[in-house]
C-alpha cells in the first residue's frame, strides 16, 4: 500500500477514471499530480443538502432544484438586440420556468432533455413559479458514465457541493468526482497506518486552531453537513484558512531564510561617520532636506554602519526626491574611499543622472563617470582601468553595468533605480561575483500595503511620503479626444508664459512601425499646424543615443518646447519648467505607467497640468483607470488601486519580482492570513528544533509552487 504522501505526489493518470487522453489533458492544465488536483479549490459551494421538490418551492426562498429540461429556447424582447433564454422544467412533482436574461449563448449550452442542477431565488410570474438567472449546472453525461455507482448520490447531491471552475475538458462535476476519489485514496492509506505529512509544526497549529492538512483537504472539498456555506463561500472556513496558511507559511519561512543567509554576509568595510563626512555632504546639499528625506538618510547611513550588507528599499512617489538621498548615501560611501555604482534602468536616465550627479559633486573631489551602450570601445578600456584602480569614484550606468567584466578597486555602494524593473537578479549577479556591497534599491512604484510582505518581505524600507517644499498637486482632466483643439489652446497659453509641454503617444511596442508614424506624424502635425511658432522635437525608443541626446538636452535647456515622445520619458525625467502634459490615447496605458508619467510635470515651482485624451470605446477598466488618476495624486493610493484593477499576478509582471504564483491564496483577499503567516514564520526559525525539517520543504515549495529563485 502506498504512503499517503505517495499518493500526492502520484501522476493523476494513476487515479481511478482517468484515461492518458484526460491526464494529458489535464496536464495541460496546470493539474500533474494529486496533489495539484487537491490544491485546486472549488470557487464557491452551494447547499444541496437537500434538493426541493418542484411542488414545495415558495415564491421569495432560494433553493437547489434538480431538474429535466421539457423545452427551452431563445426569445426576443421589445428591446431591439435584448434576448431572453427560458427553460421549461420539471422534476416528479412539478414544472418551474427558468429565465436568463441577455445570454444567448446559453442556447448552445442548455438542451432539451438535459438534466439540470438550479440554484436562486424564486418569485412569481404570470402565472407560474420562476427563477431568474438562476446558477446552473449541468449533469453531463460523460459524467455520469465516469462516476462510480452511488457516487452520484453522496458526491454530487445531498450535501454542501463544491463548485470548481472548468478547467480544459474538466467539467466542475468530474473534477469532483476526482477529488472525491483521490480524498478516499488518502483516507484509505492513512487508516491502514500511513500518516500524512505536515508543515505547519504542531504547536502552531494549535495556537493557530488549524486542523490537520488531511482534514483541511476533506473540509475544503467536502464540507461536513454541518459547516457554514457563507463561511466557506468567502473562504473562511477553518479548512480554507488552514491550506493557505500553509502556502504562506512556507513562502514567509523561504523569506526568512533568504533574509538570514544575507545577513551572515559581510561587506568589504563598514562605513564610519564623522565631521569630515557630515561637512562633505552640507558643500553639496543644495537645498534643505524634507523631514522624510533626513529620516530615510539616518536609516540608510546606519546601515551602512554595519558588518551586514544593506538591503534596503528607498520608496518614495515620483519628485519626492530620492536621487538626492541616495547620492548623500554614496558621498558617505566615498569618503570611506569606497566605489559607488549607480544604475538606472534606460539609457536616457542613466544620461539624467550622470549629468545631475556630476553637477552636485562639483564642489567634491570624486570622480563621476558614465559607462552605457554608447561608450566607446576605447573610452570604455580606460574606464574599467579607472575602476580597478580606484581612480574613479563613482559609475553611473544601466544594468549593463553588473553585467560587464567589470572590477571595481573597492566597492562598497550599488545604488539600483526602479526597482520592479531590475528586480532581485542584481543583487544575485553581484553575489555571484563575490561582491557584498550595500545596496540600495529605489523605486516610485510604491508597494501596496498587500504586497509588502511577499514581494519586499526580505529588504527594509524607507519610505519618502512628503513631497519637497513648493510642489502643488498636478491638475489632472480626462477628455473625450473630440476636445483636442481646446486643450491645445490651453497649452498655447502655458507656452506664451514661457512654460513646455509634453506630448506622450503611445506605443504598443517600441519597435512597431506603424505606431511609429502615427507618433512622427502627430509631431510633425503640432510642429507645422498647431505650434508652428514653436519647436517640437520628437523622442522614441529606435532613435540612436546621440539622437536621443540632442533632443532631451534640447528640451532641458528649454530650446525645444513642445516634446512629443513614446514613454521612454515615463521614468525619472527632471525638467522643472515643463508644466502641461496631454497624454493621447491614455485609455491604452496601465495605471501605474499613467502616473509615473504625470510625475514628469508638477517638478518644479509652476502649477501643473496633466491631459488624458481618450478615444472612445473605453472599457470599463479604462474609465476606472483615468477616474483614478483623476482623483487622486498620490502614488500609494494609486498603487492599491491598479493593485485591485489588476491583481497581483499583473502587478509587477515578472516573476523574478518576487510575487509567489499561488495556489490557494489569495493576496489581496487573505492579506491578514499572510501577516498572520509572516509573525509564525519568525517564531518558529528562532527554535532551532523546526528548521531542519522546514528546511526541505520550503526548497521544494519555493522551486516547485511559487516559482521563485530559489531559497540557498
Ligand atoms: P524622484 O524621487 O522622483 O527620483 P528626484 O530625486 O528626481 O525625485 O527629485 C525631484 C526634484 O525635487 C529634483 O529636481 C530635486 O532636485 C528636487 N528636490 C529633492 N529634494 C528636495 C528638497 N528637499 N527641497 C527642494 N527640492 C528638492
Ligand atoms: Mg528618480
Amino acid at each position: 500500500m502506498s504512503s499517503p504522501s505517495e499518493i500526492l505526489a502520484r501522476p493523476l493518470r494513476y487515479l481511478k477514471g482517468v484515461g492518458p487522453r484526460r491526464a494529458a489533458d489535464l496536464e495541460r492544465a496546470g493539474l500533474a499530480t494529486v496533489e495539484d488536483l487537491l490544491c485546486r479549490f472549488p470557487i464557491r459551494y452551494e447547499d444541496r443538502g437537500h434538493f426541493r421538490p418542484v411542488a414545495a418551492l415558495q415564491p421569495g426562498q432560494a433553493a437547489s432544484i434538480a431538474v429535466e429540461v421539457v423545452s427551452c429556447g431563445l426569445r426576443g424582447t421589445r428591446r431591439p438586440g435584448f434576448k431572453i433564454f427560458e427553460a421549461l422544467v420539471r422534476d416528479d412533482t412539478g414544472h418551474a420556468r427558468a429565465i436568463w436574461l441577455n445570454q444567448p449563448f446559453l442556447r448552445d449550452v442548455i438542451a432539451k432533455g438535459q438534466r439540470l442542477v438550479l440554484f436562486g431565488a424564486l418569485e412569481w410570474r404570470a402565472g407560474s413559479l420562476q427563477l431568474t438567472n438562476p446558477q446552473y449546472e449541468i449533469v453531463r453525461r460523460e459524467d455520469e458514465a465516469a462516476a462510480e455507482p452511488g457516487e452520484e448520490d453522496t458526491v454530487h447531491t445531498g450535501r454542501i457541493v463544491p463548485i470548481y471552475e472548468k478547467a480544459g475538458t474538466l467539467t466542475p462535476k468530474m473534477q469532483r468526482a476526482l477529488v472525491h476519489r483521490a480524498l478516499l485514496e488518502l483516507a484509505e492509506a492513512v487508516a491502514a497506518g500511513g500518516t500524512l505529512d505536515d508543515p505547519l509544526p504542531a504547536d502552531v497549529r494549535r495556537r493557530r486552531a488549524l486542523p490537520d492538512r488531511l482534514a483541511a483537504l476533506h473540509a475544503v472539498h467536502f464540507p461536513d453537513a454541518g459547516a457554514d456555506v457563507a463561511a466557506l463561500n468567502r473562504f473562511r472556513d477553518s479548512g480554507q484558512v488552514r491550506l493557505v496558511f500553509e502556502e504562506f507559511f512556507l513562502f514567509q519561512i523561504g523569506l526568512v531564510f533568504r533574509r538570514r543567509e544575507m545577513d551572515a554576509e559581510r561587506k568589504p568595510r563598514q562605513v564610519a561617520i564623522d565631521d569630515r563626512v557630515r561637512q562633505s555632504a552640507l558643500t553639496v546639499l543644495p537645498f534643505r532636506l524634507t523631514g522624510d528625506q533626513k529620516q530615510a538618510l539616518g536609516e540608510i547611513v546606519r546601515d551602512m554602519q554595519r558588518p551586514q550588507p544593506m538591503n534596503r528599499l528607498l520608496q518614495g512617489d515620483v519628485g519626492s526626491g530620492k536621487t538626492i538621498v541616495a547620492l548623500l548615501a554614496a558621498l558617505v560611501a566615498m569618503e570611506n574611499g569606497l566605489q559607488v555604482a549607480f544604475m538606472a534602468p534606460t539609457e536616457i536616465l542613466a544620461d539624467q543622472h550622470y549629468i545631475s550627479i556630476r553637477r552636485l559633486l562639483e564642489p567634491s573631489r570624486f570622480r563621476v563617470a558614465l559607462l552605457t551602450g554608447a561608450t566607446q570601445a576605447k573610452k570604455r578600456r580606460e574606464l574599467y582601468a579607472e575602476l580597478a584602480g580606484g581612480s574613479v569614484h563613482l559609475v553611473v550606468g544601466t544594468h549593463a553595468l553588473v553585467q560587464d567584466p567589470l572590477s571595481f578597486h573597492e566597492l562598497g555602494l550599488v545604488v539600483i533605480d526602479e526597482q520592479h524593473r531590475f528586480g532581485v537578479l542584481q543583487r544575485a549577479g553581484l553575489r555571484a561575483k563575490g561582491l557584498h556591497p550595500d545596496v540600495l534599491v529605489m523605486t516610485a512604484t510604491p508597494i501596496p500595503r498587500t504586497l509588502a510582505l511577499t514581494t519586499y518581505g526580505d529588504l527594509d524600507v524607507s519610505t519618502l511620503r512628503e513631497s519637497p517644499p513648493g510642489r502643488r498637486p498636478i491638475k489632472t482632466v480626462v477628455k473625450r479626444d473630440s476636445r483636442r483643439d481646446d486643450i491645445y489652446g490651453f497649452v498655447r497659453r502655458e507656452l506664451d508664459k514661457g512654460r513646455q509641454a509634453y506630448v506622450i503617444y503611445p506605443l504598443v511596442e517600441e519597435s512597431s512601425k506603424v505606431d511609429l508614424k502615427a507618433a512622427t506624424e502627430m509631431a510633425d502635425h503640432l510642429a507645422q499646424e498647431v505650434f508652428p511658432e514653436y519647436r517640437v522635437m520628437l523622442l522614441h525608443g529606435r532613435m540612436k543615443p546621440d539622437a536621443k541626446d540632442r533632443v532631451m538636452g534640447a528640451f532641458a535647456r528649454g530650446e525645444c518646447h513642445v516634446l512629443v515622445s513614446t514613454t521612454v520619458v515615463e521614468v525619472g525625467v527632471d525638467v522643472a519648467n515643463a508644466s502641461v502634459m496631454i497624454v493621447e490615447h491614455a485609455e491604452r496605458f496601465g495605471l501605474a505607467q499613467l502616473h509615473q508619467l504625470r510625475g514628469r510635470v508638477g517638478r518644479g515651482p509652476y502649477q501643473s497640468y496633466c491631459v488624458l485624451l481618450y478615444q472612445l470605446p473605453l472599457g470599463v477598466q479604462g474609465r476606472a483607470r483615468l477616474k483614478a488618476l483623476a482623483e487622486t495624486t498620490d502614488g500609494f493610493v494609486i498603487a492599491e488601486r491598479d493593485l485591485e484593477l489588476r491583481g497581483p499576478g499583473d502587478f509587477f509582471g515578472t516573476r523574478q519580482s518576487g510575487v509567489p504564483t499561488l495556489r490557494v491564496g489569495d493576496l489581496l483577499r487573505d492579506h491578514e492570513i499572510m501577516e498572520d503567516a509572516r509573525r509564525e514564520a519568525v517564531a518558529c526559525l528562532d527554535r532551532p528544533e523546526h528548521a531542519g525539517a522546514l528546511a526541505t520543504w520550503v526548497r521544494r515549495a519555493w522551486e516547485q509552487r511559487f516559482g521563485l529563485v530559489g531559497v540557498g
